[in-house]
């Protein structure tokens, strides 16, 4: 985690609510459908996803292209 928001700058960063920071899904039965596991969707394995502050941070590093 680069912030835990007790710094200059804003939280950038939280572990994903679908993966709980795993980056992968266990194969999983919800009522008669399997759903396979894998790599998580939500943060394409990252374990992490950028918070809005995070993403407006990326966009600004797109922009200035570091
Ligand atoms: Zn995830």
């Amino acid at each position: 985690m680069i912030s835990d928001g007790s710094g200059a700058l804003p939280v950038l960063e939280e572990v994903c609510p679908a993966c709980v920071g795993n980056g992968q899904i266990p194969a999983r039965r919800v009522g008669n459908t399997i759903h396979s596991g894998g790599s998580c969707n939500e943060c394409y394995g990252r374990g992490t996803k950028a918070t809005e502050d995070g993403q407006r941070l990326l966009a600004f590093i797109r922009r200035h292209g570091v």
